[in-house]
């Protein structure tokens, strides 16, 4: 055990927090980390800041006689929204690549409050993600690169660095951090839309477009109109990349500036406000084609039906239409009598599907009831009387199933409505067309096993 009595501060940084012990004790960084078991063969530990895994979590636990909690209270793993999973897997294809198109996870570095690091705070752990702007505590702009030689902050020691490595106090190039200059002041409403995104990190339940959404739902809407501001502005004000969906903004500023731009999206009351937001959000590319949105609107994403609802309403002359009549059945243009009770068991998503589960059923329906909503139905109530379901029970159907299939039914089941949609709208010669079923009462599901093992008619 290390003979210094120095707790985190919560919502530290490790990084940050290993720094501190080294200029108590004092001992050198890498003497730490070597001790630490943290750079095992001479390579730092991969994910450094996002995660620890044993054996070197036991280890950082003994040495600095931490519980668990305490330890992973310091990573990035501690926000709840965040899903690590994909990189705790043994290396497969492109778990890094496919791990940062869901989540922005990799930012390379920390971004800093000078003001902080004067008064003696801690290195924030909220500070390396990608989602941070602003100094929670001065209300502040947060500095993303030392101003004298341009490096981002970083100080997790690396294997790399042979010369000198940035501390807590300095950068390497010697300026010190206290002495960057801090950011703007930011608005009342910049600071709520920080709170609002640390909120979703942390895990806690948004409010959607009137519905209710996971944080990790809210963020991942989040960072589509963000890369859809930056592709759409890209010519504009040359911002960040040529893929904004991989690549968070690497300033604090251009994340600030596209998480304001999106916001209006995010925050409208209804899917039909929303798809208003979402044209403006887009005006400066009114001109792109469909397959251009789709690049930056991943069809999997929360975002995508009201991408897809815009693109309706683009295109057809929706001012002879009254606001009424716009609010159902224009996104996916289906008929009413078009949403079958029980979806085409092909295009529930493939996990969903294993032959002859008891529960097909209720997964059809499930997704049939997504599609009503995507049709324009606002509740999942008003979805059950649109297909045929009693509307009480409606929403126990998809709560049912979408708790029974936990992981990321939410999202499959979004993906899924959204392609049985089009495929509907379109009358494509691959969606088979199940006759209504008359009014069900829940007693009734049962005997849906039966009606949908009937075979279709080709
Ligand atoms: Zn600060
Ligand atoms: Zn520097």
């Amino acid at each position: 055990m290390i003979p210094v009595d120095l707790p985190p501060v919560p919502g530290e940084a490790f990084a940050g927090y290993l720094l501190r012990i080294c200029e108590r004790m004092p001992l050198r960084p890498r003497t730490l980390y070597r001790y630490l078991g943290l750079c095992p063969s001479g390579h730092t530990l991969p994910y450094l800041p996002l995660f620890l895994q044993p054996p070197a979590l036991g280890r950082v636990m003994d040495a600095l006689d931490l519980d668990e909690p305490d330890v992973r209270a310091l990573f990035i793993e501690s926000f709840a929204a965040i899903d690590l999973s994909m990189l705790r897997r043994p290396r497969s294809a492109a778990p890094h690549r496919d791990a940062q198109r869901a989540q922005w996870l990799f930012m390379g570095g920390t971004r800093v409050c000078p003001a902080c690091v004067n008064e003696g705070r801690p290195w924030m752990n909220y500070w390396q993600l990608a989602w941070a702007f602003g100094c929670q505590w001065h209300g502040t702009l947060l500095t993303d690169a030392c101003t004298r030689c341009g490096r981002r902050p970083d100080l997790v020691v690396r294997r790399a660095a042979r010369t000198n490595i940035a501390t807590g106090r300095a950068c390497q190039c010697g300026a010190r951090w206290s002495e960057l200059p801090t950011g703007r002041q930011l608005t009342a409403t910049e600071l709520e839309l920080q709170s609002v995104l640390l909120d979703a990190l942390r895990g806690g339940e948004l409010s959607l477009w009137g519905r209710p959404v996971a944080g990790a739902t809210y963020l991942a809407s989040a960072q589509a109109l963000c890369a859809l501001y930056a592709a759409a502005t890209a010519p504009i004000d040359g911002l960040w990349s040529r893929r904004p969906l991989l690549t968070p903004p690497p300033r604090a500023a251009q994340l600030l500036a596209a998480v304001t731009a999106g916001a209006p999206v995010l925050q409208a009351p209804t899917v039909l406000d929303a798809t208003d937001a979402f044209d403006a959000l887009v005006a400066p590319v009114s001109g792109w084609g469909e397959a251009r949105i789709w690049d930056h609107v991943p069809s999997h994403s929360p975002v995508a039906p009201i991408a897809w609802r815009w693109f309706h309403e683009r295109g057809r002359a929706s001012a002879q239409l009254s606001r009424i009549y716009r609010d159902v059945f224009t996104l996916v243009h289906l008929e009413p009598d078009a949403v079958p009770t029980l979806a085409d068991v092909d295009w529930l998503p493939e996990r969903w599907r294993h032959a002859q589960h008891p529960e097909l059923p209720m997964r059809s329906a499930t997704l049939g009831l997504a599609v009503a909503r995507l049709a324009g139905a606002r509740t999942w109530a008003e979805a059950g009387e649109l297909i045929g379901l009693e509307s009480a029970y409606a929403p126990r159907v998809v709560r049912h199933t979408l708790r029974t299939l936990g992981g990321d039914s939410e999202f499959e089941l979004n993906e899924a409505a959204f392609a049985y949609a089009r495929a509907l709208t379109r009358q494509s010669g691959r969606v088979a067309l199940r006759p209504r079923l008359p009014a069900t009462s829940a007693r009734d599901l049962g005997d849906f096993g039966r009606r949908a093992a009937v075979p279709l008619p080709t």
